[in-house]
């Protein structure tokens, strides 16, 4: 989160608290989730850009050859626009399938989130940490 508060033209507006999760497929361990609210005058493909260079920097800590992936950064929502493009797909198509997703949005974005919406994702093992 603090990468992301650092790239240029991007004010962090409100951060969730942080969710574990366990993988949803195979094994492996736990992942930790978060959802950030930004503003910025960036494009959603230049936002991607940047989000993408930061996922290719903590890509290089990588302790082995494809060790699984060490971060993930989607973008959810960018206002309430709609973009479909080859590499961007916003809002993101299967957000409102994941609970560590849904909880962590509900937190920081409320008005965002029926209460259905949350009850759909209920009980797929996410914890606060
Ligand atoms: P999922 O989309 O199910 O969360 P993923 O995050 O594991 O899958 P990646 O391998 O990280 O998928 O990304 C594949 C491609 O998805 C990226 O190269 C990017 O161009 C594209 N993409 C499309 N829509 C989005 C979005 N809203 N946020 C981030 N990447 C996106
Ligand atoms: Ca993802
Ligand atoms: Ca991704």
């Amino acid at each position: 989160m603090a990468s992301i508060s650092r790239i240029a033209q991007v004010t962090m507006v409100a951060q969730s608290a942080l969710y574990g999760s366990s993988p949803l497929d195979a094994g492996g361990a736990d992942y930790v989730n978060a959802v950030v609210k930004l503003r910025t005058a960036l494009t959603c493909d230049a936002l991607l850009d940047a989000l993408q260079a930061i996922e290719q920097s903590a890509g290089r800590l990588r302790p082995y050859r494809n060790a699984p992936r060490t971060l993930d950064l989607d973008v959810l929502l960018f206002g309430d626009q709609i973009i479909k493009t080859d590499r961007l797909t916003v809002p993101h198509p299967r957000m409102w399938e994941r609970e560590f997703v849904v909880r962590p949005l509900s937190e920081i974005a409320p008005e965002l989130v029926s209460q259905a919406q949350r009850d759909a994702v209920k009980g797929q093992g996410v914890w606060p940490l």
